[in-house]
């Protein structure tokens, strides 16, 4: 399949429509006085242009599905082409005086968020990424319980500790099971001694997109009486996706029952970097965000945006992106987007065979959601470690892009820990993000090049 801004007859339909648009934007406003305003020097422009071209050759082909290592996609192109369109407005989301349209928008945005998650209330708002979300849902933790602990897996995105460090409040971490899923004993003690504040659900983690027992999570919660916050920054959208285990399924099922959510449209949602999102269920949270800046809030008695977000200047132009691309991919079952997810889903599962068929690799653990992580099979862990790296290495030079993750020997199965010299505890194995839709149909490709190393 080939990248379709690549194709020149794409390119030009792409210009087409932003020019046509951008001249539409500029006719509403043609009633107002005319100014003066410097030219640009546009040769210079055109030169440092060809300058920041070269630069940012010296890129992985993120666009590419031979890049499989990190989360990165291409946003789509109806989000390109939104948020170049806003760029002539220039919108800022701290309040409806900064951006009218775009701050409804992103409320727009938010109602569907609560809807796909089967919220009937709640507030929420978009950030600039998944840290900053994560970092309101663990601040109102501290509000409304100031000295009882915050707990994660090992398995959680690791800026929560650093986050729960800025805000000075306990954070502790929870060993994981064989499949990276936090260990239910563990929390269950701490939840009876009613040390537990928020419990940070990961729903797809990052290094190996595993998702927490959310269903026995919530069981414990209606028991214990602590606070759930669903760290869905890269499963979120995974909700919508007809091909998972039915236990991941149901668990996905179980964030109606949260009480936050994050979910990064810039990580699975086709967004360009700069938009995470945060879900709060109970409205009456949004008292703890008061303040009584005199300048900014003119033109609405409603509660603004920049009344229930931590940051102010936010940028508009990431919900105009959003808005337009889930208009054209909205969030349904069995829907265009929905079938991409399948797909990078499909894909993972498809490379989790062959390496099973394969006697010089070995999976770590079966896919969760799109991201695998396997090991090349050697006498000793260091050996297996090296070798993963020189994979990493030689695959780069030949335009294959993995990543590689660090794991503990005690999440290997007993047949491969057993048969293997343990002279190290943690391995170095390979992980691949296989998050783009086009990644099915290229996983031939990409295992041709590891079968042969
Ligand atoms: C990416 C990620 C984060 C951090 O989000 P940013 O958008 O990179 O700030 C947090 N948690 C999980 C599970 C993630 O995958």
């Amino acid at each position: 399949m080939e990248n379709k801004l690549l194709d020149e007859e794409q390119n030009i339909l792409y210009f087409d429509i932003l020019k046509k648009n951008k001249h539409r934007l500029f006719e509403a406003f043609s009633d107002l006085d005319r100014y003066y305003q410097e030219p640009e020097d546009w040769e210079q422009i055109q030169s440092i242009m060809a300058q920041v071209t070269e630069r940012m050759t010296e890129n992985y082909p993120y666009f590419h599905p031979s890049y499989a290592g990190q989360m990165i996609k291409p946003p789509h192109p109806i989000a390109m082409l939104a948020y170049q369109l806003s760029m002539w407005i220039n919108p800022n989301n701290h309040a409806l005086d900064g951006g009218i349209a775009s701050s409804k928008m992103e409320k727009e945005i938010i109602r569907s968020f609560k809807k796909y998650f089967g919220w009937k209330s709640g507030i929420g708002h978009l950030t600039g990424g998944g840290t900053m979300a994560n970092l309101e849902a663990l601040w109102l933790s501290g509000k409304i319980n100031p000295d009882k602990y915050i707990i994660g897996s090992d398995a959680c995105h690791y800026t929560h500790d650093r986050i729960c460090s800025v805000l000075k409040l306990n954070y502790k971490t929870i060993p994981t099971d064989q499949r990276f899923r936090i260990d239910l004993n563990i929390v269950e003690e701490l939840a009876k001694k009613n040390k537990i504040a928020t419990l940070i659900a990961n729903m797809g983690s990052t290094g190996t997109g595993s998702v927490d027992p959310l269903e026995e999570l919530i069981h414990l919660k209606q028991k214990y009486g602590f606070r759930i916050h669903a760290d869905a920054a890269y499963g979120g959208y995974f909700k919508l996706v007809s091909n998972l285990d039915v236990q991941t399924k149901t668990n996905f099922q179980h964030l109606a029952q949260v009480d936050s959510i994050v979910i990064d449209p810039h990580k699975h949602g086709l967004q360009p970097y700069g938009c995470g999102c945060i879900l709060i269920k109970d409205e009456q949270l949004g008292k703890y965000y008061k303040h009584d800046s005199p300048y900014t809030y003119f033109s609405s008695d409603q509660l603004h945006l920049g009344e229930i977000s931590l940051e102010c200047s936010r940028p508009g132009a990431a919900a105009v992106a959003l808005w337009a691309t889930m208009q054209l991919l909205p969030l349904i079952p069995n829907g265009k987007f929905s079938n991409m997810l399948s797909k990078s889903r499909s894909a993972a599962l498809y490379l989790y065979k062959l390496i099973e068929q394969s006697d010089q690799f070995e999976n770590i653990l079966s896919p969760e959601l799109d991201i695998i992580n396997f090991t090349c099979t050697e006498k000793s862990i260091r050996w297996m470690s090296e070798k993963n790296i020189s994979l990493f290495n030689t695959l780069a030079l030949k335009n294959i892009h993995l990543a590689l993750n660090s794991i503990h020997i005690n999440k290997l199965d007993n047949a491969l820990r057993n048969n293997t010299i343990q002279d190290n505890d943690q391995l170095t194995v390979i992980r691949m993000c296989l998050l783009k839709p086009t990644h099915l149909d290229f996983v031939d490709k990409i295992w041709a090049k590891i079968n042969t190393f």
